[in-house]
């Protein structure tokens, strides 16, 4: 295998968000969720590990991270990218504020190099950095639907603090006035920041133009930290062209489900799309989960009430607003209720897999870490994209060996027609 760059990404829909962004840009990617068996057979310029390391603690995500890092290095990987969420929200409790910096400083010390990157910044899909603070949308990340994340809320957008706050190392800001203007003026910058004893340079970015400007001063890195927006400017690095080499996935077939376990606001807004065009949906009631027979009997009825609907796509979904979900964490504690929805939803996706669906949406970083993970997926195949960042893929399962169409959905992603449009954009 010729692989040039080696990924670790820590939630699924965000592995599969990075894998399109670099297949549009022109690489032949690979992606595996969770570590690999062994060595890869398939020829890749990039090979992505999805992991699940978004919302656990830093020593164990760190553990998960190094043990990916290892065998990417040792499969040839020229360069490392950890990819997180364009939110930069990850795990934190007490002082502990999050887990992106203490895997990027294990990174960095096990590869020896004493700077990186760190930006989410993602224009096509609305995540720009500038000055260091971090916009979603029109709104900066702290007036956003991230305040209320029902895992990770993000109270502050100054990445800058927010970063520095994960780190022992100094943390910087390559600003706008150099993304803006060239590579050179980036490298200068960052040689500036060095020299001040800054190890870890967050980058302001607004458009796809300063991304692809910042792609050439990121060559000699080892490591680079981001988002998924980052990936369009490095396979020129690797002589690349930009040409979109999706793959052509098989011919739709089955039936269609949605299964959501995101409470974002953008899945929220499609939630209630689905619902206002009158299209069958069923809604999980958290409160009934609590227990193993509450749990089993809530998916048992979701699934019959799903089978008696065998024509159209179906929706069954868990997301609710912000003061539902804090209602039911604080019966069930956060975690415990993000875990009691996630494998029950888990289960609901293996059940529909039973009743003949091969066309799944998974709308939630977690949610879709879980469900892949209990229809034992372990490779992806990345077809067209439905919205930024969200691509159909093509993937075998053990309860469907001749394969399924999937999408694994990030929160905060999609337009607000996505569920009916995921369909669609199936259609040859
Ligand atoms: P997103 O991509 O929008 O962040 P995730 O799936 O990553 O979505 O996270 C949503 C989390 O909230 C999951 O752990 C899920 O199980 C949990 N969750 C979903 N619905 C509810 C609910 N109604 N009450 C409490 N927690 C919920």
């Amino acid at each position: 295998m010729n692989m040039k760059l080696g990924c670790i990404a820590d939630d699924f829909t965000g592995a599969t968000d990075l894998t399109n962004n670099l297949v549009r840009a022109g690489m032949r990617v690979v992606q595996t969720m969770g570590l690999p068996d062994g060595t890869l057979q398939t020829e890749a310029d990039a090979v992505v590990i999805a992991l699940k390391t978004r919302t656990i603690a830093p020593a164990q995500a760190i553990e998960q991270s190094l043990q990916a890092l290892r065998w990417l290095r040792d499969q040839g990987a020229i360069q490392i990218y950890f990819k997180y969420c364009s939110t930069f929200d990850s795990w934190y409790q007490g002082d502990v504020r999050g887990n992106i910096g203490p895997v990027t400083e294990a990174l960095m010390a096990e590869l020896g190099t004493d700077f990186t990157i760190a930006t989410p910044a993602f224009p096509d899909n609305g995540r720009t950095v500038f000055k260091g603070h971090l916009f979603v949308g029109d709104a900066l990340l702290s007036d956003s639907g991230m305040k209320d994340h029902p895992l990770t809320p993000m109270r502050d957008a100054n990445l800058v603090r927010v970063m520095q706050a994960q780190c022992q190392s100094r943390v910087g800001l390559i600003d706008h006035r150099a993304v803006g203007t060239s590579s050179q003026a980036v490298r200068q910058q960052i040689e500036q920041l060095k020299s001040q004893g800054v190890r870890i340079a967050i980058v302001d970015a607004v458009s796809n133009d300063d991304l692809l400007r910042l792609g050439p001063a990121m060559a000699d890195l080892p490591l680079v930290t981001a988002g998924s927006g980052v990936a369009i400017g490095l396979p020129a690095n690797f002589g690349l062209q930009p040409h979109v080499r999706t793959s052509q996935l098989p011919a739709p077939r089955g039936r269609r489900a949605i299964v959501s376990g995101s409470c974002s606001q953008a899945t929220l807004g499609q939630v209630q799309r689905f619902i206002a065009q009158g299209l069958p949906h069923w809604a999980l009631d958290p409160s009934r989960l609590a227990d193993e027979t509450g749990l089993a009997d809530a998916v048992d009825q979701a699934l019959a009430w799903a089978r008696s609907h065998p024509e159209q796509a179906v929706l069954i979904y868990s997301s609710a607003e912000p003061a539902a979900v804090r209602a039911i964490q604080q019966n069930m504690g956060v975690e415990a209720a993000g875990q009691r929805v996630e494998q029950a939803l888990a289960a609901i996706s293996c059940g529909l897999l039973a009743q003949g669906v091969r066309q799944l949406v998974v709308a939630g970083g977690e949610t879709s870490g879980s469900c892949v993970q209990a229809l034992g997926i372990t490779q992806m195949q990345i077809g067209p994209q439905i919205d930024p960042g969200v691509p159909w893929c093509h993937a075998q399962s053990p309860l469907s060996p001749e394969g399924l169409h999937i999408t694994l959905k990030s929160g905060n992603f999609g337009g607000v027609d996505f569920f009916t449009q995921s369909f669609q954009r199936l259609i040859p």
